[in-house]
């Protein structure tokens, strides 16, 4: 399989040459040619394994195609439950957007910052990507109108759900016409069971599971380990393994801003990601973190989710996230785009029985490495 067979333009080959995306990867094969031809689809697909190309090109070639006297006004809606999500896609897509003859309008709207700009921005979008809070605030203030959607994605469908998006969920669902509905989640759950039926027509339905290969391999490491002794370890696995890039999860935003404090006290390069912290300060820490110039970030699980950084090598579960969902979520960070990844388990005494559960349900179970006799004094 090959891009040019899937139908795609001239210029959004270029585009995806441009990139370096060699061959399509499996969710792209399957869905481009289905949204190009106006299908309803369900992708069962975690991040990291193409799905923002697979909707965002056939799309922007849609949009494309459109004659001039169409264009300035909202056809393609994009849900997502997180800013950082939203500004990632939306990146993509101006990229992507670039290569095209014809200039569309892509915007990315998002709640923690002014609503006015937003307003103006969001005038004569072709494309918006967008927080279900957000978009209804900006409805309601006259800012956009959705009648004329003609393509609804809900990217990261069961954590809009999971993150009591519902309601605006359905306020929204509310004001668009009858449309195309591309929906995109990383695990099947029973809600999103409701908006499968409730949404879709006769949708293509890609399953590529938890464990597709193309997302790469990630190995497992779980280290037993007491709460006390967890700072420290994490300090010793990244100085002595020479780590230079590793996202932490912790389970609350104080323990993020404890831990990374405590790294940067001990000479690494850190900061901690949470909701508390300032949209600005988020933006730069993510940017930071990506280039290279700081070494470990330390985040939540909302601030995390979607978070694309390209061949990021080590994923750290400081502590144990609540759902095993969150669980594939977290070490689905790294591994990604056919890299290799470690993903690293801190395991207190006081978490094994959770961790059990969440083995369970994953359906598989990691030989635990004993740290009792590791010398971390100094660390
Ligand atoms: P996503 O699942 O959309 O977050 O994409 C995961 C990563 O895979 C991103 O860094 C993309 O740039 C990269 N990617 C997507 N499609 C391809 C492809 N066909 N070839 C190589 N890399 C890709």
């Amino acid at each position: 399989m090959s891009f040019p067979t899937l139908g795609l333009s001239p210029s959004l080959l270029e585009a995806v040459a441009a990139r370096q995306f060699e061959a399509p990867f499996p969710i792209q094969a399957q869905a481009i040619p289905a949204i190009l031809a106006g299908r309803d689809i369900l992708a069962l697909a975690r991040t990291g394994s193409g799905k923002t190309a697979s909707f965002i090109l056939p799309l922007l070639q849609r949009l494309q195609e459109q004659p001039a006297s169409e264009r300035r006004v909202l056809k393609v809606l994009v849900l997502v439950p997180t800013r950082e999500l939203a500004m990632q896609i939306a990146d993509f897509a101006q990229t992507i957007g670039n290569y095209l003859p014809t200039r569309l309008k892509i915007r990315a709207v998002y709640g923690g910052v002014a609503i006015n700009p937003q307003m103006t921005a969001v005038n004569g979008v072709d494309l918006l990507i967008a927080t279900p809070g957000r978009l209804l605030d900006l409805v309601g203030k006259n800012a956009l109108q959705l009648t004329a959607v003609e393509t609804l994605v809900l990217d990261e469908a069961d954590r809009l759900l999971d993150l009591g998006f519902s309601e605006e969920l359905n306020k929204i669902l509310f004001l668009l016409p009858p449309r195309q509905t591309l929906l995109f989640a990383a695990t099947a759950g029973e809600s999103l069971q409701s908006l499968v039926t409730l949404l879709l027509r006769d949708p293509l339905r890609i399953d590529l599971g938890a464990t597709s290969s193309e997302t790469g391999q990630i190995t497992q490491k779980i280290y037993s380990v007491s709460a006390e002794r967890k700072g420290p370890l994490l300090r010793y696995l990244i100085k002595k393994g020479g780590w230079q890039q590793v996202l932490v999860f912790t389970s609350t935003k104080r323990r993020a801003d404890n831990v990374a404090k405590k790294l940067v006290d001990h000479g690494l390069s850190a900061e901690a990601l949470h909701g508390d912290r300032t949209q600005g300060a988020r933006i730069k820490a993510l940017a930071d973190f990506k280039q290279g110039k700081l070494r470990v970030l330390v985040a939540t699980d909302l601030a995390s989710r979607g978070i694309d950084i390209e061949g990021l090598p080590y994923v750290v579960n400081y502590e144990l996230p609540r759902a095993a969902s969150d669980y594939t979520h977290r070490i689905g960070r790294t591994g990604r785009a056919q890299l290799i990844g470690q993903a690293i388990t801190l395991l207190a005494p006081e978490e094994c029985e959770h961790f059990q559960m969440i083995e369970k349900k994953l359906g598989q179970r990691c030989e635990r490495i004993a740290t009792d006799d590791l010398e971390l004094t100094g660390y």
